[in-house]
């Protein structure tokens, strides 16, 4: 390996340990900062989050540091989705909640603001105030085509 890989390669080691460090979540996984556990498995932790939408609102997260979505691979994923089931049940189980509604936010434009991995899983009640992000309205059938044209070409 020549010099200038290896000073590059450093340099990117040093900022991907840069962000795990910065991380809260990571922090929150290695018990350095305070958590409420709800569930753990070998791979995922799920934890109250402190500023809930609903009763019991809860992140689940891989314990290994992954930023979002589009960084995770398949089986990460699919590790954090069942996690996320599991509270599901366990919530549903537990605090008598009516339904859930789970999120995944990616990225700034997809209003993520901790750049951890998680999926918040928010016990619902018919009555609980919450409502819809985005406004509801009818496709014009030539977007809707023009669009998965441009996704399946
Ligand atoms: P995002 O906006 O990235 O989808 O979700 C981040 C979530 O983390 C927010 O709902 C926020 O309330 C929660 N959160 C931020 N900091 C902390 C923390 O230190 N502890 C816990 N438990 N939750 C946090
Ligand atoms: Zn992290």
């Amino acid at each position: 390996m020549n010099h200038r890989v290896r000073r590059l390669r450093a340099q990117e080691s040093t900022l991907y340990s840069d962000a795990m460090s910065e991380c809260i979540f990571c922090k929150i996984v290695e018990g350095s900062l305070p958590s409420h556990k709800v569930f753990e498995n070998d791979d995922c932790y799920a934890f109250l989050d402190i500023f809930p939408a609903s009763r019991g609102h809860t992140l689940v997260i891989p314990k290994k540091h992954v930023r979002d979505i589009h960084e995770a691979d398949a089986l990460t994923y699919s590790k954090v989705a069942a996690a996320a089931k599991a509270v599901a049940d366990l919530l549903a189980a537990t605090l008598g909640s009516e339904g859930t509604t789970v999120f995944q936010m990616s990225r700034e434009a997809g209003w993520q603001t901790v750049f951890h991995l998680h999926m918040h899983v928010i016990p619902r009640w018919k009555d609980d105030g919450l409502h819809k992000p985005w406004d509801i309205e009818p496709a014009n059938d030539a977007d809707l085509r023009e669009v998965l044209q441009q996704i399946t070409k």
